[in-house]
């Protein structure tokens, strides 16, 4: 298990000027959960004759030109990754369902979106994207393990905190950070989701978001009863 991660300064300071959280709390990731990614991202490699060696879930060591076994080096990844969002973020989908069930569930929780998008110069154009889709809610943008920013955005809760998330290695931090979380992993990517095993720290594994609605609104019925 890792250890538990301080939170990235940047993301700190974005987390201090939120309103603290007074309701029941979803720490909610954007890529792969509401927004498209992979599937943008496969279009996009492809444009450079690029392709995913796996549906194992990373992206360093996965990538890899058409027709060759041996993947991209991690920086020329971490390039390519930075140039795809550049192009991209403001003209992402929706994943289906996501709007509607985050609209119900902020009846009664507060909700933070909480994203490794890499450049900070992207935050605005997510927001705006975001918003036009219904998704209103504050974005905290962060860089490596969200361990420590869930932490930091929960510090403040008395309530329930849910943690939702495509990636296995937040969901390990925030296990090491935050082990009272409800985690649940959202993969809206059907064969990645499939290639995935369920960790014991993950409550739900799911790429629909009715069942992660009725999973979290249990949440707060079971407390009440
Ligand atoms: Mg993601």
């Amino acid at each position: 298990m890792p250890e538990p991660t301080p939170v990235h300064p940047d993301a700190l300071a974005q987390i201090r000027a939120l309103e603290p959280a007074q309701r029941p709390l979803i720490i909610c990731d954007v890529d792969e959960v509401i927004l498209h990614m992979i599937k943008h991202l496969e279009a996009f490699l492809a444009g450079q004759n690029l392709t995913f060696l796996c549906h194992e879930y990373r992206l360093t060591g996965n990538i890899a030109e058409v027709g060759a076994s041996a993947p991209l080096k991690e920086l020329k990844v971490k390039k390519l990754l930075q140039n795809f969002f550049d192009e991209i973020c403001h003209q992402q989908e929706l994943v289906e369902g996501a709007s509607e069930a985050l609209s119900g569930l902020a009846e009664n929780w507060d909700i933070v979106l909480l994203t490794n998008l890499p450049g900070g110069h992207n935050k605005p154009a997510r927001e705006a994207l975001l918003r036009q889709f219904g998704v209103p809610f504050p974005v905290v943008t962060n860089e490596g393990p969200k361990g420590g920013a869930v932490a930091a955005l929960a510090s403040h809760s008395t309530g329930p905190v849910v943690f939702i998330d495509d990636s296995p290695s937040n969901h390990a931090s925030v296990n090491a950070s935050l082990p009272a979380s409800t985690q649940v992993q959202f993969i809206a990517d059907e064969r990645f989701k499939a290639s995935m095993t369920k960790a014991d720290h993950v409550a739900l594994l799911t790429s629909d978001w009715q069942q992660t609605s009725a999973f979290i609104g249990s949440i707060l019925q079971r407390e009440a009863g």
